[in-house]
């Protein structure tokens, strides 16, 4: 057995986890200033959930769910993307009867993709949506807490396209104008968009095959297909959007890969991360939730990819410290180490708290003050045969040539708390 982590999927050691956990209590801290609260979800469902959700013909479903037979012979898939958990949880639980839900979570999402940098087999969003909200004030809404996000976090290069894909009905003219512009071109196209002319042609618009961007650039626009409410909707996205201050992109081909959008999408991308450059996209899907069999509700939502948001962060400048001890507890001699514990226990009990860290496996004073110096922690605390029988602890600075004194162990918290601010 190799002992290797699954390919495409990524081990997160402790200096980036660090990082993202500071990333998360920000995106969380901004999510739920717009009054979204979090859900937690189970990372398998029923297959058939995504299979009518995301859509038969989509590169998820066709090519990219891990998909298996459970032991009662169920067929399960771990989620390749958020919003039909979401959908889903909203109906079992009955949170959309009568009532508007915004709701928002965060975890990993598995698709069987070509691993690359920024695209992975096992990888993390975040994802928001706005359950039973109808009106284009929401839709501009999610798009400026974005832009509010990337203030936060100090993150720039990044660039927002929107577009509308109108109504399931207005969609139908689009689709039949779409299947007799590549049926003419049909001797071009590669074999999965031929396969998709027949079934689904908006597909066709997402594939990523360069051979066919000429052909797909040139292709008949959803704009010039919509319906006049669609359109109103759209034009009122954009002028809040204007209003807000938030720069936009119309981009009459953005479709995204999923069959359940109706009306506003939209994508973030960014030229800092080579060639995974979409950081956060979302849209409106407001027939999904009747198709999963609750009543008919509007809704939207967005999903980012939490790699993606961790590299373009570090691109941007950005760094979060390591958190080190602020002081090591040294224990030399025999019977000493109770009396550290005790110690360490009462700085973790200070206000603020103190963080100490104490010296684990004995060794003799040197070893130890040489971890205690490796530590990065500012003092070391020694705690010696004699500062036990006296009652006292003797404190050594390990970051400046301050001399070393001893003092009562009762007034060891507040000497600390004077030479450690800031924390
Ligand atoms: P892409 O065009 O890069 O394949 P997508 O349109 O398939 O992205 P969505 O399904 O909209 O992506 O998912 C939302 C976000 O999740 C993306 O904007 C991206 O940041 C992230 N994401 C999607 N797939 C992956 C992946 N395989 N690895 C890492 N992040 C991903
Ligand atoms: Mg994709």
């Amino acid at each position: 057995m190799k002992s290797q982590p699954v390919r495409g999927m990524n081990d997160l050691l402790p200096g980036e986890c660090e990082v993202w956990a500071h990333l998360e209590g920000i995106v969380r801290d901004v999510i739920e200033s717009y009054g979204y609260r979090e859900i937690r979800l189970p990372i398998i469902e029923q297959t058939e959930l995504f299979r009518r959700s995301i859509g038969e013909v989509t590169d998820i479903v066709e090519k990219e769910m891990y998909t298996f037979v459970d032991r009662n012979g169920d067929s399960l898939t771990l989620r390749p993307e958020a919003t039909a958990g979401m959908v889903r949880a909203g109906i079992s639980n009955g949170l959309l009867h009568n009532q508007r839900q915004k709701l928002w979570t965060v975890g990993p999402m598995f698709r069987h993709e070509k691993p690359q940098k920024g695209r992975y087999r096992q990888f993390h969003q975040f994802d928001v949506e706005a359950m039973g909200y109808a009106g284009p004030d929401v839709d501009a809404e999610l798009i400026i807490m974005c832009a509010r996000l990337w203030k936060r976090l100090g993150l720039s290069r990044l660039t927002l396209e929107i577009n509308s894909l109108g109504t399931p009905e207005s969609r139908q003219g689009y689709r039949e104008a779409l299947v007799s512009y590549f049926s003419a071109v049909k001797n071009r196209l590669d074999e999965d968009s031929i396969r998709r002319l027949g079934q689904n042609p908006l597909r066709i618009l997402d594939s990523k095959n360069p051979d066919l961007q000429g052909i797909i650039a040139a292709a008949p626009v959803m704009l010039d297909f919509l319906d006049a409410e669609s359109a109103e909707h759209f034009a009122a996205v954009r002028e809040f959007l204007d209003a807000a201050g938030v720069p936009y992109m119309v981009s009459p081909r953005l479709v995204r890969g999923l069959d359940y959008y109706t009306r506003t999408v939209f994508e973030w991308q960014t030229d800092a991360l080579g060639a995974q450059g979409a950081v956060c996209s979302g849209g409106r899907y407001d027939g999904l939730v009747e198709k999963l069999g609750g009543r008919s509700t509007p809704a939207i939502g967005w999903a980012m990819g939490v790699e993606r948001l961790v590299a373009l962060y570090e691109v941007c400048g950005g760094k979060v410290e390591k958190r080190l001890p602020d002081v090591y507890v040294v224990a030399a001699g025999p019977g000493t180490t109770a009396a550290a514990f005790a110690l360490a226990e009462s700085l973790r009990d200070a206000s603020p708290p103190i963080r100490p860290e104490l010296n684990l496996g004995g060794g003799n004073f040197a070893a130890q003050l040489k971890r205690a110096d490796r530590s990065g922690a500012r003092y070391a605390l020694i705690i010696g045969e004699d500062e036990v029988r006296t009652g006292r602890a003797a404190v050594k600075s390990l970051r400046s040539d301050e001399a070393q004194f001893d003092v009562p162990a009762g007034a060891l918290v507040a000497e600390l708390q004077k030479r450690l601010p800031g924390r």
